[in-house]
């Protein structure tokens, strides 16, 4: 089950990942499977599903504004080791079902981060696949689409017709 706005487990900082044991590899594997069961969904993070470890599922594949593409992202401890360039976008977020908000990121992101299988993994993403690492990595640290938008302006209801 996802959890929504405005459960607390949303607002919490998540803790960093010792041993990648069989805890974390169920929770790695509940991200991706509650992933794919959201159509359109293209990340998730552990808070989202009730977890307060430090771990993120990103999958852009096929999506009309991906850019690079690195497949299925499964990290543990992911970090935004290096950030360039800027540009607002809108988001959507599974945890906040009702709006979307303009948010400013990052173009071009270096993520660093442990892989399921222990190995250190480096990922250079841009445009929208940066866009969902970043929007993931911040809810590790209790931060929304909602707490990203410079007023209210930026945020939107969203529309029923999907
Ligand atoms: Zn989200």
């Amino acid at each position: 089950v996802v959890r929504v706005l405005p459960d607390p487990v949303l607002k919490q900082v998540a803790a960093r990942v010792g041993t990648i044991d069989a805890t974390a590899l169920a929770v790695a594997s509940d991200l991706v499977d509650t992933m794919r069961a959201h159509e359109r969904c293209v990340g998730m993070a552990a808070n989202q599903i009730g977890e307060l470890i430090r771990c993120v599922a990103v999958d852009v594949t096929g999506h009309v504004k991906a850019v690079s593409c690195s497949g299925l992202i499964v990290l543990f401890n992911p970090v935004v080791a290096e950030a360039e360039g800027a540009e607002t976008g809108r988001e959507g977020c599974l945890s906040v079902p009702e709006l979307t908000a303009n948010v400013r990121r990052a173009i071009r992101v270096v993520v660093t981060g442990i892989a399921p299988d222990g190995a250190h993994r480096r990922i250079e993403a841009d445009a929208f696949e940066a866009r969902a690492l970043q929007h993931e990595i911040d809810h590790l640290d209790g931060i929304l689409i909602l707490d990203r938008v410079s007023s209210t302006r930026e945020v939107f209801e969203r529309r029923l017709s999907s």
